[in-house]
């Protein structure tokens, strides 16, 4: 741990040594800002919290409604011990945030997870020139390029209809927590009966009652199977090869992720369908990100870190990758521990 620089990378976190704070720690501190409520960067177990307002719905129902949870609004600034920070939208999911932090003139940016297509659900990612900014890369190869987010819509809106002209119902796969709902925000209107999988029935019920604008999807457990014909199911990607889908019976599984980029992605998952849609940077969103800092140096914590800092090296902004706990969301951990 270099004792000089306003961050610093340490065994649980990025911690600011000046004013003893850590932000997404992957073990229990006392005081965490949290970027996002994916469970890679929003742990359990630390004594104070402090998020964006739009994370507080999300990080209670899987933290515990009791913790010590403070909430600013994008912009919003607070000072301990002379360091300034603030939150900064992100774009990757609901309430995540880019944290700035000052301290007398130098500014560094951690942005946890980020992407640049502005979804329509979460406000969309902001720049933030920074001396220092620390980077995710986990679509950080060139092979990574996302289509406009409008033209994957529409892939799996044809997809759905011609399940449903063929008598199959639709089984759309990707994380809940995120890629639901910019998925079921811009499906809508829907051309068939929708259903939900429990997990993403509650992440949507908790963001409802919260007051955010998503339409109500009736979970699969209080429907029968006459219900299931021609129907769009949203479900999570842990039902693949189990007997949750059998009720849906003849259906075709669609998964949304940008590792289905991949050619064999889908294959070895056994999947009928692959959508390319990511709520992470793709290639040339980082590189852009990282130009509009105008940041001096770039950390990489997590994705293809090593590739992606050496090139960032090679084209003159220096780099380093740091060693951190992220990446194990569901997306950004597809690849690697799902069979
Ligand atoms: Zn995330
Ligand atoms: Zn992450």
């Amino acid at each position: 741990m270099k004792r000089n620089e306003l961050l610093s990378f340490t065994a649980s976190s990025i911690y600011c040594p000046s004013a003893d704070i850590h932000i997404d720690p992957w073990k229990p501190v006392e005081r965490a800002i949290i970027t996002h409520a994916h469970s890679d960067h929003a742990k359990w177990g630390c004594q104070h919290y402090l998020a964006h307002k739009d994370s507080e719905p999300i990080l209670r129902m899987r933290l515990g409604s009791d913790i010590s949870l403070q909430t600013l609004e994008y912009g919003e600034s607070f000072t301990i011990n002379g360091v300034n920070f603030s939150l900064h939208p992100a774009g990757h999911i609901i309430g995540s945030s880019q944290v700035r932090v000052e301290q007398q003139g130098e500014i560094w940016v951690a942005s946890g997870d980020y992407k640049l297509q502005d979804d329509l659900f979460c406000p969309p990612f902001e720049a933030i020139k920074c001396h220092t900014f620390i980077t995710e890369s986990t679509f950080g190869l060139p092979i990574y390029k996302w289509k406009p987010q409008q033209e994957i819509i529409d892939e799996i809106k044809v997809w759905a209809l011609q399940n449903k002209l063929q008598g199959k119902n639709s089984i759309l796969m990707g994380y809940a927590l995120g890629k639901m709902q910019r998925l079921i925000k811009n499906l809508q209107p829907f051309d068939q009966p929708v259903f939900a999988h429990g997990a993403i029935y509650n992440v949507n019920e908790q963001l409802r009652t919260a007051g955010f604008d998503l339409p109500y999807i009736p979970p699969v457990n209080n429907a029968s199977k006459s219900d299931f014909q021609g129907a769009l199911i949203f479900a999570t990607g842990s039902v693949l090869n189990t007997p949750w889908l059998k009720r849906f019976e003849p259906y075709s599984t669609g998964y949304c992720s940008g590792w289905m980029a991949i050619r064999g992605a889908k294959n070895r998952k056994s999947i009928d369908r692959g959508f390319v849609l990511s709520d992470h940077a793709d290639w040339d969103e980082l590189n852009t990100a990282i130009d509009a800092t105008g940041a001096e140096k770039v950390y990489v914590t997590h994705g293809y870190t090593d590739t992606f800092s050496r090139w960032l090296n090679e084209r003159g902004v220096e780099s380093a990758e740091v060693k951190t706990m992220y990446g194990e969301e569901e997306e950004a951990a597809t690849e690697t521990t799902e069979s």
